[in-house]
């Protein structure tokens, strides 16, 4: 398989690239330092119009699809996985809306969505745990013309920023029905009955808000169910295969970026009158680093083909989930290391990698939950 990028994946990567030197490195720095959301660098991403990179352009998107947004996370992450981290949470709730939603609701919500005119977030995630989607509590009623929803979610990437106008929650319609009960729904933020917690310091997403929140009594229209009644289990794991894809995008690019800043600060250190480099105790692990990277690319590309070409994906999204976070934590491991002591200062920006690489491996479901899926296939 050829990896090359066609003409379209070309100049989006070019484009992102432009933002990501010009804007992104210069700036960033600051805000992960301080785990604090970045307003107005995401604003002028949002202008760029990156987010809708993927979805139909009759709703203002790109029309390049998971193939399209897999480069767009690489890339945000080569510089902040935290960056990519807040594209690929509103990546998720557009991808639900996109996939099920009625003309209505994408007219509604992904048109400005894609425009960038703010951003969304999903709740799924619970207090009582999120690794069993199906164990959801919240409840939405039926009441008239309308659904009242009530309980809350932890966790949820984006809800607490100044800029964010909608999310998706998944709640239970009918308890009767076990798994096939739940239903997804959109959320106005300002509706009444919606608040939104306070962000907490992260090791990793330090720029992004992983926010708790409640709904107590909250009516929405009927309208702003997604899809149909029972549909949400389906829907949401649809939505998290996709966004297993590029949270492996995200672990691509922080690899990338890791060895990076080995290569640029071991080619320079000698010890003892010799290069570092000299040692293979040291590039071994960076070369198994290399050979890795290049297996989660083709990973990655064959599971985002898999999904735009709307073919059976689920088993290789959580391979290649799985294989690109545990990768990204190795080689971000190696990195820190071959700076030695220096690795371990904030000022070094290798020393936020492992913490940024680990979150990886717990959202959109563990390495646990992804290495169940791929044991289903052990199963007569
Ligand atoms: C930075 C960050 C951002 C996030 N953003 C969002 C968001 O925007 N929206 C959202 O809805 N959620 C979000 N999440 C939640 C994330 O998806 C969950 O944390 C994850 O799915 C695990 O759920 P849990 O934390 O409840 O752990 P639990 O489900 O309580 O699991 C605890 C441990 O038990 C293991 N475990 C559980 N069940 C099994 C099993 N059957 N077999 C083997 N091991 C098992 C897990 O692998 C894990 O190690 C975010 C999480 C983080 C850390």
């Amino acid at each position: 398989m050829l990896l090359d990028l066609n003409e379209d994946e070309t100049m989006l990567r070019n484009g992102l690239q432009q933002f990501a030197e010009g804007s992104l490195r210069p700036n960033i720095k600051a805000f992960a330092d301080e785990h604090k959301f970045p307003t107005a660098l995401m604003k002028e991403f949002l202008a760029l119009g990156f987010m809708g990179t993927a979805y139909d352009p009759n709703y203002g998107g790109g029309g390049l699809g998971t193939r399209g947004a897999a480069i767009v996370a690489e890339q945000l992450a080569r510089i902040e996985p935290g960056f990519a981290a807040i594209y690929l949470c509103n990546s998720a709730p557009m991808t639900t809306i996109a996939r099920y939603g009625s003309d209505e609701i994408k007219s509604k919500w992904l048109e400005p969505l894609c425009r960038g005119e703010m951003i969304a977030s999903f709740g799924v995630t619970e207090p009582s745990g999120g690794s069993d989607v199906a164990s959801v509590k919240m409840r939405a009623v039926e009441d008239g013309d309308s659904f009242v929803l009530s309980g809350s979610k932890v966790f949820s990437t984006n809800a607490g920023t100044a800029l964010h106008g909608v999310t998706t929650f998944v709640a239970v319609t009918d308890p009767e029905l076990g798994p096939r009960g739940l239903s997804t729904f959109v959320v106005p933020v300002g509706t009444p009955g919606f608040t939104v917690g306070k962000p907490g310091r992260k090791i990793g997403w330090r720029i992004a808000d992983s926010v708790e929140l409640f709904l107590d009594g909250c009516r929405i229209p009927k309208a702003n169910m997604i899809g149909n009644r029972g549909d949400g289990l389906k829907q949401i794991l649809t939505t998290l295969s996709i966004g297993r894809i590029l949270v492996a995008a995200t672990a691509l690019g922080l690899a990338r970026k890791a060895v990076d800043l080995a290569k640029s600060y071991g080619n320079g250190r000698k010890v003892g009158g010799a290069g570092i480099f000299n040692h293979q105790g040291l590039t071994f692990p960076l070369a198994d680093a290399l050979t890795n990277i290049h297996a989660a690319e083709l990973m990655i590309r064959n599971a985002s083909c898999l999904a735009d070409a709307d073919r059976p994906f689920r088993l290789e999204t959580s391979m290649t989930k799985l294989f690109a976070t545990e990768m990204a934590g190795q080689a971000a491991d190696i990195a820190l290391q071959v700076h030695g002591g220096y690795g371990a200062f904030e000022e070094y920006e290798v020393s936020s990698l492992p913490g940024e690489a680990r979150v990886l491996r717990i959202l959109e479901g563990t390495s646990e939950i992804q290495r169940l899926v791929i044991a289903r296939e052990l199963s007569a």
